[in-house]
């Protein structure tokens, strides 16, 4: 009976990644596209080296938010796969319902996570 509810919540938190992890691709899809939109425009303005490197930088950073998102998200849909998901990596212990559904990519639980 516990099995099953443990497994209900990862089917639940398998779906919401899935469509994070999709949500996200997309988003970086269309962040390359104005990439390169901007890409002529940049190279008019190219003896200003300071200027056009700027928005470069911006989606730069984006994308390695973005990059280090879906790590985390395909780390979290290993830990399904393998049936470890909900367990704080830390402590062993269960991570906690409330705490997954607000990210349930979480590594860790509340106590471990205050503590790092
Ligand atoms: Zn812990």
């Amino acid at each position: 009976m516990v099995q099953a509810t443990v497994v209900r919540g990862a089917a639940f938190a398998r779906k919401s990644l899935l469509a994070r992890k999709q949500r996200i691709a997309g988003l970086a899809a269309s962040l390359r596209r104005r990439e390169d939109e901007l890409q002529p425009a940049s190279s008019i303005e190219q003896r200003d080296r300071g200027a056009d490197l700027e928005p470069f930088d911006v989606f730069g950073q984006l994308q390695a938010a973005e990059a280090r998102e879906l790590a985390e998200i395909d780390l979290a849909l290993q830990r399904i796969a393998s049936g470890t998901y909900g367990q704080c990596q830390v402590c062993g212990e269960a991570i906690g319902g409330l705490r997954l559904r607000a990210v349930p990519e979480a590594r860790s639980c509340m106590g471990c996570a205050a503590r790092l």
